[in-house]
């Protein structure tokens, strides 16, 4: 029997990737981190999709992470600016390191075999942990160090934004995706646009909402 555990967020690539692995495994658990994320409601909204999904949810508390780190998407700072690195404000330093890690010891106690994530690099949004390298190169490090040979799977890894829609899409799934998915890094749901709920201000909503629109008309609009 084949078995996931899908790092999920509530948001739109996490909501895909849930539903991509409920086609693919026999049995699906979802896990969720809480980091303290001024966009809670993603959290709120991830119970919502589990919910209907029918998949376990574990939501685990590592607002600890908050006292670590420096990045706009736990405090007040500006989610559209760029670091002194030349990273984007709101990337979290050691994020997908931390969820990737915690949910390879949650997969290895329940015995699934693939743990799936959905970084992506296409539409990069200059968060270097989500590049196929950095999940190779943790992979190779959580299975040494673990003594175990759980598969990383990386399904949205290749597609842009508009490729994500279109995978919702013959998934069946894109109107929850579109209703219910939360990726506003302002925590906007009061706004409803056709691409969704989100403030259409912020980097999270001009890219989904860039997203939609070419995959809506097949023409990327920028
Ligand atoms: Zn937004």
């Amino acid at each position: 029997m084949k078995k996931a555990v899908v790092i999920f967020s509530g948001g739109q690539d996490s909501t895909t990737c849930l539903f991509w692995a409920l086609e693919k495994y026999d049995e699906v658990e979802a896990i969720t981190f809480a980091y303290g994320q001024k966009h809670s409601v993603e959290i709120e909204q991830s119970k919502i999709i589990s919910e209907r999904c029918d998949v376990k949810q574990t939501i685990v508390d590592i607002s600890f992470l908050n006292t670590l780190v420096e990045s706009a998407l736990t405090s007040n700072g500006d989610v559209n600016e760029i670091n002194e690195k030349g990273l984007p404000a709101s990337f979290v330093p050691n994020r997908n390191q931390l969820f990737i890690t915690l949910a390879h010891a949650y997969a290895q106690k329940i015995g699934a075999q693939y743990l799936v994530t959905g970084v992506c690099q296409t539409d990069y949004s200059g968060y270097p942990d989500c590049r196929q390298d950095f999940v190779n190169a943790i992979s190779v490090a959580s299975n040494m160090g673990s003594a175990s040979g759980i598969i990383i799977e990386t399904p949205l890894m290749y597609l842009n934004k508009a490729e994500t829609f279109e995978l919702a899409w013959s998934l069946d799934c894109l109107d929850d995706v579109i209703e219910l998915s939360h990726t506003c890094y302002n925590g906007d749901r009061k706004h409803r646009y056709v691409w969704g709920y989100g403030c259409n201000q912020c980097p999270a909503c001009e890219l989904r909402a860039k997203g939609y629109v070419e995959f809506n008309t097949g023409q990327n609009p920028l």
